[in-house]
């Protein structure tokens, strides 16, 4: 038996010539260092493996680059849901919510006239634009101005003058002396075939005091479980090609040699993407899930993680020091 929380992807075929093998990982970079672990599927032949140094777990085969890129060209988003009417090319439900979700994380927001947000595959940036009216409401600020970085090349329009949405693709087009005060990476990592190179530049383009934001599946867990149970949980490969484990997040700090710059200011078992209102069923299965991830580290079938770090020192400041 089957079972998938995604309601707008169409079923990928996935053929034995459009795969290649993979022996380093895309995260922390270490040469054959992955663990093989389950079967993950027979035909064509593609097993779960988890990298011994960062912990990420990722498949031992992947789609070669054109056929992923073809892939994401009929990429679906919210607005394909026939019950989400709002038309945001997001793949989260209620835009507000995750604004509010936000705000109750970032304390303090810096003291500034202008914010200025990254929205790291964002779609069209409606969830960033959410979170800008809600720091324009605060009333200390004169104004926003966010860069969504995605392969959609229309940000959405902008209803108020003090927020500005641009649009830049690929990450590397922006210059490196661009700094953010808030960097948004929800629901990205686990498409990028090395999402250590992501999170790097994310973290180089945060300024000091800035906050960066993730959230990723975390899965493998209760795809296991269920698997026990007769229950094939829908990992959405080839499109999510890694599961982030709640420790990978500390891990990876340390493997990218980026402990001195970034704090972890909150972590826990991510903001559930369905509400009550759109998926009922779907809503309130996630948060029972979630729950107990949200009082012991020890629980694991949460399903997605969430992490917000601070930037405390820069890299610069690092290597001024260590000069002196
Ligand atoms: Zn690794």
């Amino acid at each position: 038996m089957q079972f998938s929380d995604y309601f707008f992807m169409p079923l990928d075929e996935i053929r034995d010539e459009d795969l290649v093998d993979v022996d380093r990982c895309g995260c922390c970079g270490a040469k054959n260092a992955f663990r093989q672990l389950r079967l993950f599927r027979e035909k064509p032949q593609i097993h779960f493996v988890k990298c011994r140094r960062c912990g990420a777990v990722t498949y031992d085969r992947m789609l070669r680059k054109e056929k992923l890129d073809e892939v994401y060209e009929k990429y679906n988003y919210l607005d394909n849901d026939e019950k989400d009417h709002t038309g945001d090319k997001i793949t989260f439900y209620g835009k507000e919510r995750f604004a509010r979700h936000l705000m109750k994380m970032m304390k303090p927001l810096p003291e500034q006239n202008k914010i200025r947000i990254l929205d790291f595959g964002g779609g069209d940036g409606s969830l960033s634009y959410a979170l800008g009216e809600s720091i324009m409401q605060t009333g200390r600020y004169d104004s926003v101005e966010i860069v969504v970085v995605d392969y959609t090349d229309t940000p959405c329009v902008s209803k108020e003058k003090n927020i500005s949405l641009t649009h830049c693709f690929p990450l590397s087009a922006l210059p490196a002396d661009e700094l953010f005060d808030i960097v948004i990476a929800s629901a990205v990592l686990e498409h990028l075939p090395s999402p250590g190179r992501e999170f790097r530049q994310l973290v180089d383009l945060t300024a000091l005091g800035g906050y960066l934001y993730f959230r990723s599946p975390y899965k493998y867990p209760l795809y296991c479980l269920m698997k026990r149970l007769g229950i094939t949980l829908d990992m959405r490969y080839p499109r999510h090609i890694w599961d982030f484990s709640s420790s990978w997040w500390h891990r990876i700090v340390v493997c990218l040699h980026l402990e001195d710059q970034l704090t972890v200011v909150k972590d826990g078992p991510s903001i559930t993407e369905k509400t009550m209102k759109d998926h009922f069923l779907m809503a309130i299965g996630a948060n029972l899930l979630k729950a107990p991830g949200r009082v012991t580290r020890r629980w694991h079938y949460v399903g997605g993680w969430e992490i917000l770090y601070r930037k405390t020192a820069d890299k610069k400041r690092k290597q001024n020091e260590n000069k002196a």
